[in-house]
């Protein structure tokens, strides 16, 4: 690599501006804010919720500054997005050089090197050592559509499996991937059809099914209701994000994208959420040494600014036909420079091994808590969750963890719940974060747990 690509500065991703403390300065939301939300009602479609009314001022390490100068803990990242912190020294210096240089092209009329260097870096990182190429697009729902595009050019087939509880995007073929009606769904059909939905492991709620039977359950559904013959493409989230950080059993991955191999079925993961060091490996499916045939990544890839890819074997990314992939936008050059500092940060900065030790931290003071509600603590590195239930059974309990989150949010730390029945609290820390951050954090979620 030559040219402005290099050049990112000497400072480290913890040197942010922002004082690193929880402090609130006026109640939940403060005066400005509630203006701002008032302001928002009658200029913004109300289909576009907020998870808290308050509205960002500045962001970084472990903290989001509103406007009222409340200084609020982050435990969402922005969804899993700015995983190198929201306002990274190597990835503002950089999008700064290159929206000096150009802001855009099109990579399609007069190409760059930044989005062949993106490629370039992708095809290194993501797993398996076979000749790979990349595609870049805008949004994680866009690149999970060029995925099952490129699958069905390469295959000749049709068919599409996906697994319950699902969140692949809200297009109309990415809506019909995913599984939850609401919000997601509600009132937007009809779908895209050929989608078909398989049962996945759940541990918690499996009945102790190991993740062979789990993926023998799976596969009967698939080979009775859809037909091997007919399916492009498996597509699966390793760890699921929107649908309650679900971790399969082990063994549940393996022997789908087994299966997949023998009967020539794509095997896509969709690592929109759970990549680039997300849950201490760089891919999710590092951790079980699965290779899939196409990985999908977004979120976290570009410290905040909007990008993804589709990543795969040649001979499958290099089916579809010159000009059938593309976008005006898909691959950025702003993008592709803040995804260069991203993964330059991940690597220089240790951040694979950083979430790693936030897991460990957080996983042991979630089960301190040892609260009969809390039937379940999982997930894996940054990527955290506490399920919800009626003491002494698997009943959800999605009242409790909005109450949680609405004790928590009043207290000055940013929570996210998800989940099918909306019963789970998330933890999705940016890895800037300092320990102090998460234990305030943790003694705070305790507080609101009891409260
Ligand atoms: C967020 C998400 C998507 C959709 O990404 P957008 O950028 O919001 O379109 C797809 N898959 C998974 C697993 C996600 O978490």
């Amino acid at each position: 690599m030559t040219g402005r690509f290099r050049n990112w500065g000497m400072t480290t991703s913890t040197d942010t501006g922002i004082r690193q403390q929880r402090r609130l300065e006026t109640a939940i939301p403060g005066p400005l804010s509630r203006e701002l939300m008032t302001r928002k009602g009658a200029a913004v479609a109300a289909g576009v919720g907020t998870t808290m009314p308050v509205f960002a001022a500045a962001a970084g390490g472990g903290i989001v500054v509103d406007v009222d100068g409340n200084h609020l803990i982050d435990l969402g990242s922005g969804i899993a997005v700015t995983t190198v912190g929201a306002s990274n020294p190597r990835v503002v210096a950089a999008v700064r050089e290159q929206v000096e240089a150009f802001t855009h092209t099109c990579f399609m009329v007069t190409p760059y090197e930044g989005y062949v260097a993106v490629a370039e870096s992708l095809n290194r990182l993501t797993p398996g050592d076979h000749d790979k190429r990349t595609a870049l697009f805008n949004s994680g729902a866009e690149a999970v559509e060029n995925a099952v595009k490129i699958a069905r050019s390469h295959t000749g087939r049709h068919a599409v499996v996906v697994f319950d509880h699902a969140y692949h995007g809200r297009t109309n073929l990415t809506m019909a991937m995913t599984a939850k009606s609401m919000p997601y769904k509600h009132g937007f059909g009809p779908f895209a059809s050929e989608v078909y939905r398989a049962p996945l492991s759940y541990p918690f709620r499996d009945g102790g099914l190991d993740g062979a039977e789990a993926a023998r359950r799976a596969l009967e559904v698939v080979e009775k209701q859809v037909g091997a013959a007919n399916l492009a493409a498996m597509v699966i989230e390793p760890i699921q994000g929107e649908g309650g950080f679900i971790a399969p059993a082990p063994g549940f991955l393996p022997a789908l994208a087994e299966w997949c191999r023998a009967n020539g079925v794509v095997f896509v993961a969709d690592e929109v959420q759970t990549g680039f060091a997300r849950t201490g490996d760089w891919f999710a499916c590092d951790h079980e040494g699965v290779v899939p045939d196409l990985i999908v990544t977004a979120k976290g890839i570009a410290g905040g600014l909007p990008l993804s890819a589709v990543t795969g074997r040649a001979e499958i990314m290099d089916a579809a036909h010159t000009g059938g992939l593309g976008g005006t936008y898909g691959g950025n050059p702003l993008a592709c420079a803040a995804a260069l500092a991203a993964i330059e940060t991940i690597e220089q900065d240790g951040l694979v091994a950083r979430a790693r030790e936030i897991g460990a931290l957080l996983t042991s003071r979630l089960r301190a808590l040892a609260d009969p509600r809390i039937g379940d603590v999982r997930g894996r590195g940054a990527m955290i969750a506490v399920e919800l239930v009626r003491p002494g059974s698997l009943d959800p309990d999605p009242a409790l963890a909005k109450a949680v989150a609405a004790a928590a949010h009043e207290r000055g730390v940013i929570v996210l719940t998800c989940g099918t029945h909306g019963n789970v609290l998330r933890f999705l820390p940016p890895l800037t974060i300092s320990d102090e951050l998460l234990h305030d954090a943790m003694d705070v979620l305790a507080e609101a747990l009891r409260a």
